[in-house]
């Protein structure tokens, strides 16, 4: 710290006001200083005095040192008396210097300096300065007193540090913060505050809690108002209660919504602060968390109870000991992958929703209605009569059966959906899954038989389910094992009875069934997906025992069977050609069967998947035609090679003459069109005679030969000679 020594030629000359210069007039600079006169008393006074007292002459020269002002500058009075007071304790002289010429035209001043010790350090001191005049009232010293407050000072700058670390600290925080006065009035407030709450800084500090119109309303997590008085901040000022992690939803002023948590400290004592509310935003937190509690127990597209919440009330209702029968309705639409497929899934989603609403108008607020999955509702009626069951399920048909109209890609569509209802009635005792797999069961009676879209579970469909599954579950062993087997059945020119090909019929020797034939058990491969599996298997196996044949010198083809299933999978090209390749066998030598109502499905992706067929060099021929009501010109549309008649067709041919003349008219008409027919189901040999006269250009039945094992002599015998063992009439 460097001290200024005044010189004495520098000696400072203060700048008096008018009365003061007037009355220092003739004053000469270098006169001997007057000391003043202490009483004694005075004196002990003064040397009782904490302070430092010191006075100095006109020049500032000291003339009088306590004992304190020994023990704040450290100098003795011996080594002070007669020094400039500049020269001894002035930090800044400069500023002293301004301080004196200022305060002498008043006579005094009072305010804070810093001054030097005898060591070099610096003491804070609080001053009152006053100036003494001589009896002829010319400037004659000054006597100050002064205080020492570097401790005041240490502890003011500390403070002031903590209160700007705090500031600091309130104003990076994400958490909003208010720190509460003891007349409830806003002291701080952070901007983070401000903006969970949507205001400024400005208008919260100096407004009181409830007095800041932040809040149109507050409510506690239960969704009760709390009212201003009941509010954490209030609370802990009022009653000193402190708030932990309070979630409160806060309406704004703005209208807006927000889910606060809420923390909330009384603070006593005589700070002037009584409170710190802080708080977080936790809205989005918040609206997460309901939206997951609600997707627990809602389907999300159609917001509909989902089947788990489905579940927890059939058990809620069956645990009553002594509540009536609770009936669970399953309702499965028809057509349903219809609409999804043509017009696409976000389509399909939009006829969901309509048909969710509908169904809830129709079921009503006494009963529970699900979305169980994908096109399937479930309603939960307990305490119902049978009757009232029943006519809600009519109820349900109706409301999915009136039209609805989908907007997809820029047009209209009006779209008639079904449904189908199964029924399960349960009590005390049942078990929830079980009593939905039985409205399940007897929903999947009603889609399967003709009658009644409505049946009510019973015992024999629960029997006939379980075989259903168990023979699943063995067919996808089979498949994979290859348990399976083809059998062949020959089809012959009509002319020479040549064998110029065989039908690849699948056969599923059963562990305990037996022997099934494929109406057994191909229905269910459709149904459980594993269609596709089979009809893989089958080719494979079909066109590797026909490259074998051709290998030996028989120039067969085989005829394979699709199913309508197999058409819509996007990998059947690309399996139909692996088989071919792996065989080693010519496309040509291979005919995929196909029905008219597998191809009437969806015509478009059929007539595109049997051109790529016909692309690849593979023949198609339309199977049992005759029984889908199609007409032969719309059939011919497709790429096809040959047509099948129905062996319904070919068995009463030769007694009804309307099936005789059907037969006629399809054989001229597909010769029309440049396509082969196979007359299916020949068993006698005047049947054989008529086709022949007709013209028909192949046949297949058992007088030719009844399908069997590769392996089987006979069959070896007629691909053998080249023709069965039929004699020609
Ligand atoms: P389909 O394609 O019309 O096959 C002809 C069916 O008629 C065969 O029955 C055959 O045994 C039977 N049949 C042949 N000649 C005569 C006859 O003179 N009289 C009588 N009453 N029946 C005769 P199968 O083998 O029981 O096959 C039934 C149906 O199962 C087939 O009808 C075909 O639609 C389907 N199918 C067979 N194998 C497969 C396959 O590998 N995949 C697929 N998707 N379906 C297959
Ligand atoms: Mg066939
Ligand atoms: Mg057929």
């Amino acid at each position: 710290m460097r001290r200024t020594a005044i010189r004495r030629s520098e000696r400072f000359v203060p700048t008096l006001g008018d009365r003061a210069a007037d009355r220092m007039s003739g004053h000469a600079l270098d006169a001997r200083p007057q000391l003043p006169v202490a009483r004694p008393a005075q004196a002990d006074l003064i040397a009782a005095i904490p302070d430092a007292i010191l006075s100095t002459d006109e020049h500032f020269c000291i003339t009088s040192w306590n004992p304190a002002a020994e023990r704040t500058y450290g100098w003795t009075e011996c080594e002070a008396l007669g020094r400039s007071v500049g020269d001894l304790l002035w930090q800044d002289a400069d500023r002293e210097r301004r301080v004196l010429s200022s305060f002498l035209g008043e006579g005094s001043w009072v305010g804070e300096t810093t001054h030097c010790r005898k060591d070099g350090s610096t003491v804070a001191i609080r001053a009152s300065v006053r100036a003494l005049l001589d009896d002829d009232g010319r400037f004659a010293g000054v006597v100050g007193i002064c205080e020492d407050i570097t401790d005041r000072k240490a502890a003011e700058a500390a403070r002031e540090a903590a209160e700007q670390r705090f500031t600091t600290v309130v104003a990076s925080l994400d958490e909003g913060i208010l720190v509460i006065g003891q007349d409830e009035r806003i002291q701080t407030a952070n901007e983070s505050a401000a903006h969970i709450l949507g205001t400024t800084v400005d208008h919260l500090e100096g407004s009181t809690l409830s007095g800041t119109g932040l809040a149109l309303s507050v409510e506690d997590r239960d969704g009760n108002p709390v009212p201003a008085h009941r509010w954490p901040g209030l609370l802990a000022l009022r009653a000193g209660t402190s708030t932990e992690h309070m979630e409160l939803a806060v309406t704004l002023r703005d209208g807006r919504r927000r889910w606060l948590t809420v923390n909330c400290q009384p603070i006593g004592g005589a700070t002037g602060v009584a409170a710190v509310v802080s708080f977080h935003d936790v809205t989005d937190r918040h609206l997460a968390a309901e939206d997951l509690a609600w997707a627990a127990t809602h389907d999300r597209l159609t917001g509909l109870r989902n089947r788990q919440h489905l579940i927890e009330r059939i058990e809620c209702s069956l645990e009553q000991v002594d509540a009536p029968p609770v009936a669970v309705l399953f309702c499965d639409l028809d057509r349903f992958k219809e609409i999804n497929d043509s017009l696409g899934h976000e389509v399909g989603d939009v006829a969901l929703v309509e048909v969710a609403e509908r169904l809830r108008s129709a079921v009503g607020p006494s009963c529970t209605l699900a979305r169980h999955g994908g096109d399937e509702f479930v309603v939960l009626c307990a305490g119902g009569g049978y009757d009232d069951v029943v006519a809600m399920a009519e109820r349900l048909i109706d409301v999915v059966s009136t039209p609805i109209t989908l907007h997809a890609a820029g047009s209209v569509h009006q779209v008639v959906i079904g449904a189908s209802v199964g029924i399960a009635f349960g009590s005390h005792g049942d078990v929830s899954t079980d009593l939905i797999r039985d409205a399940d069961v007897a929903m999947y009676a009603a889609k399967k038989g003709a009658g009644s879209p409505i049946a009510v579970f019973d015992r024999a469909m629960r029997e006939r389910a379980q075989r259903r599954l168990s023979t699943r579950e063995d067919l996808r062993h089979a498949i994979e094992t290859g348990a399976l087997q083809v059998h062949y059945q020959p089809i012959c020119r009509t002319s020479d009875l040549t064998v110029t090909g065989y039908e690849a019929l699948v056969r599923w020797d059963h562990p305990t069934h037996g022997w099934l034939a494929p109406d057994d058990f191909v229905p269910l491969a459709e149904e459980s997906g594993l269609v596709s599996a089979l009809g893989t298997w089958v080719l494979q196996a079909a066109t590797s025992q026909t490259a074998a044949w051709r290998a030996s010198g028989r120039h067969v083809y085989v005829s394979v069977n699709l199913s309508a299933r197999q058409l819509t999978d996007p990998e059947l090209v690309a399996t139909v050609e692996a088989a071919l390749d792996v065989a080693g066998l010519d496309p040509s030598a291979l005919w995929l069967e196909l029905t008219e109502s597998a191809l009437a499905e969806d015509a478009d992706a059929a007539g595109e998947v049997l051109h790529r067929l016909r692309s690849i060099g593979v023949r198609v021929a339309i199977d049992d035609f005759g029984t889908g009501y199609s007409s032969l010109a719309r059939l011919a549309n497709f790429d096809v090679s040959a047509l099948k008649i129905d062996r319904s067709f070919v068995a009463s041919m030769t007694s009804s003459g309307t099936d005789g003349a059907i037969v006629k008219a399809v054989v001229a008409l597909a010769h029309e069109l440049g396509l082969r027919v196979v007359a299916e189901g020949v068993e006698r040999c005047e049947q054989l005679d008529v086709l022949r006269s007709l013209g028909c250009d192949l046949a297949q039945g058992f007088l030719l030969g009844r399908p069997t094992s590769a392996d089987d002599p006979a069959l070896a015998v007629e691909s053998g000679s080249g023709t069965p063992s039929v004699a020609l009439s």
